[in-house]
């Protein structure tokens, strides 16, 4: 008997000789190949007779053969099989070459179906090469039908593996349905089995959409889920409850030299009620570039240092790091505020401390607030009571190095057991909202989706090359009225190959430009310390101009910067792009920004054109996507993408549907004891998600 587990090798000849290509699909069993959909349809369900039938049209006709034959082809070594086919309205000629089998499969009187091009010559109106299937007391399989087209390799064809699947599908009633009733019915779905038939051979479109709404809400119901239990177990750990002290925060808020914007006051309030809690928050803080989410986190900060609690700041750059070390100093002046990178290490209430001490300090609660770099994700850094964890720019950092602060977070537990930090990450990676639902199921998310109010919008314009010197002369003009730019360029040394521009040229040619103003060089293989004079130097205005690879482009903050030119544009992606001019406008003054166009190319003039226009981030995110595909953007984190087959993160409705299912599900049954075969396909995803 046929059943799940049956190999297909076993499956007549044809699985014999597929089942070696279909191992390359991971398709060992005959469970796989029900499990294998379509990738698109062909419609050939209209039938057409012959009489009406146009040239140059794709049809289906269904026919008797009233002559068919082997012949040779006189001038080329071919074989050539010609028919005459006929219905009630006419008659025409098919033809197939090579395939003289054919004539011995078709004999005279059969009943066919054909599928194809129409053709027209001399002799009038024909088929070449249709794909042809006689016409049986069942369902045509190729033709005549909603025909399923899957991907597959070369050596395979449509037609060896729609039979198998057809024969596969006598198995169908074996598959269990992991999804409970309610759900199904709820959600009005179909069941598991019909959906498999209807998605292989749809009925018609309306059941072939039903049958693919139940699969993909399959596919996002497990990463639902997964992302619900994640949450539920977050949940069960315990957290410090840190209380919200209204006065100092009133108090801090008031000393800032500015007025927090609405979404800062809601982002930090849905903070501060999740830090209240006993359980651990796990948040993402999503900001466009210069939104202010680093007092966002300073509030959360000042929360945990006020109750006794260490918090701790992991930031992917040093420039970064340090630059955050002095805000925060600035912020409060009163807390022990540590520095951690590879290459330096500070302490506020020391003059001078070595790395191995600001570790003990760490150890013995002598910090308040330790900043840094992965540095913070070592072994050797042991909290001594960490309440607050935050990684900046977080899509920035690997998932494992997001997942190790977690866990450093937990190296506490030896001396204070079963208790997790809070967990704030923060971006500016603008991420689709289509995306974030399910790529961050797991995560609260606060959204800061406004400029503060003293910001004029950044001028972009595109220039061409030849007009490079205009942009020089304005630059020269801002400069003289007491303002800094930013020059980048995406190489570091000069390649002749590429002929892009790299930093060290361009700071040559600079100073010849620019005389009279100093400029400075800025790139990733500087030393640490050299960096960190060049970047105080820039931030206090002792440099005029900054010449620098994409280093500066996370974070940085230099409100006087209000010029940028970026070389190369083309060579950088939309989103990347907008993280670099996200490095001026952060002031009150007016800010410029420049990309210099070299390649004129339809598609880099389209890109370019799209970030002259557009400042919103979450808007040039989703043109990224479209020119780029949906590769690029999330890197690591997209891995939720493979585990996909049908559904795809456009599904927006049916994701949200799917959460909701999974949400209620976990409430109501956490451990998905009632459901262990669900709880099993989780299980399953969840191991092959870590895999990747
Ligand atoms: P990002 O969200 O990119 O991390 P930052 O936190 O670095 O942005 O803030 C950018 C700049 O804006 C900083 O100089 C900060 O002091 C300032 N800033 C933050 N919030 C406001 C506000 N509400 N009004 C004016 N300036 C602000
Ligand atoms: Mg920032």
């Amino acid at each position: 008997m046929l059943t799940l587990d049956t190999k297909v090798s076993l499956l007549g000849k044809i699985g014999k000789t597929a089942s070696k290509y279909l191992k390359n699909l991971d398709i060992l069993t005959v469970e796989d190949i029900i499990f294998y959909y379509p990738t698109r349809y062909d419609d050939l369900s209209q039938i057409t007779p012959i009489g009406r039938l146009e040239p140059w049209t794709t049809v289906t006709v269904i026919g008797k053969v009233e002559l068919i034959q082997n012949k040779r082809s006189p001038k080329k070594h071919t074989m050539i099989t010609e028919a005459i086919i006929s219905d009630d309205t006419g008659k025409m000629k098919v033809v197939w070459f090579n395939q003289p089998f054919i004539g011995k499969i078709l004999k005279n009187g059969d009943e066919i179906y054909l599928s194809g091009k129409v053709d027209e010559d001399y002799y009038g109106i024909q088929m070449i090469s249709p794909v042809y299937e006689k016409a049986m007391n069942f369902a045509p399989t190729h033709t005549a039908r909603i025909a399923p087209v899957y991907s597959l390799t070369e050596r395979l064809s449509q037609k060896q593996i729609r039979f198998l699947i057809k024969m596969s599908l006598a198995a169908v009633n074996q598959v269990v349905d992991p999804l409970p009733k309610e759900i199904k019915k709820k959600y009005n779905l179909l069941n598991l089995q019909e959906a498999l038939c209807e998605t292989h051979f749809p009925t018609d479109f309306e059941k072939l959409e039903s049958a693919r709404r139940r699969l993909k809400f399959d596919e996002l119901f497990l990463l639902a889920l997964r992302n619900e239990l994640t949450r539920f177990e977050l949940k069960k750990n315990c957290a410090p409850a840190i209380p919200f002290r209204q006065e100092e925060t009133r108090a801090f808020v008031g000393a800032l030299p500015f007025i927090l914007t609405e979404t800062q006051k809601k982002s930090a309030w849905e903070i501060l009620k999740d830090l209240k809690k006993e359980n651990p928050m796990n948040r993402l803080l999503d900001g466009d570039v210069g939104s202010g989410k680093t007092v966002v986190a300073a509030i959360a900060m000042l929360q945990a240092a006020l109750s006794g609690y260490q918090s701790a700041i992991m930031a992917p750059t040093e420039i970064l790091a340090r630059q955050h070390f002095k805000s925060f100093v600035k912020f409060f002046p009163d807390f022990k505020i540590g520095l951690l990178t590879n290459s330096f290490s500070f302490l506020t209430s020391k003059d001078e401390i070595s790395k191995k001490e600001l570790l003990e300090e760490i150890t013995v609660g002598g910090v308040e607030i330790i900043i840094g770099t992965h540095a913070l994700i070592q072994e050797t850094v042991k909290f001594k009571k960490l309440g607050l964890a935050i990684v900046d720019e977080q899509h920035r950092f690997g998932v494992d190095q997001r997942a190790s602060l977690k866990k450093s977070a937990n190296l506490v537990a030896t001396k204070w057991p079963q208790v997790s930090p809070h967990f704030l990450t923060m971006t500016a990676t603008p991420i689709p909202r289509t995306l974030a639902l399910s790529v961050y199921g797991d995560l609260d998310i606060s959204v800061i989706n406004e400029q503060p109010k003293d910001r004029l919008p950044i001028i972009t314009r595109i220039i061409r090359a030849e007009k490079r010197a205009e942009a020089h002369k304005f630059v020269r003009e801002e400069i003289k009225k007491g303002r800094q730019a930013f020059v980048i360029c995406p190489l570091i040394d000069p390649s002749d190959k590429l002929g892009v521009k790299s930093v060290k040229e361009e700071y040559e040619k600079l100073r010849e430009i620019f005389p009279e103003f100093v400029i400075g060089l800025m790139h990733g293989k500087l030393k640490s310390a050299e960096k960190e004079k060049i970047m105080d130097e820039f931030a206090g205005n002792k440099i005029n101009i900054l010449v620098s690879t994409s280093v500066v482009e996370v974070g940085v903050d230099i409100p006087n910067a209000t010029i940028m030119i970026i070389e190369g544009a083309e060579r950088f992606g939309l989103a990347q792009l907008h993280q670099f001019r996200g490095r001026i406008g952060r002031g009150s003054y007016q800010s410029y920004c420049f990309t210099v166009q070299e390649n004129f190319s339809q598609v880099s003039t389209e890109r370019l054109r799209a970030f002259e226009t557009c400042r919103n981030g979450f808007l040039l995110a989703e043109k990224d996507l479209e020119f780029r595909g949906r590769g690029d953007i999330l890197g690591t984190r997209q891995s939720g993408k493979t585990d996909f087959q049908i559904a795809s993160f456009t599904d927006v409705e049916i994701m949200k549907l799917a959460r909701d299912a999974a949400r209620a599900l976990i409430a109501e049954n956490p451990a998905l004891s009632s459901f262990p075969l669900l709880k099993s396909r989780v299980e399953e995803f969840f191991a092959r998600a870590h895999l990747e």
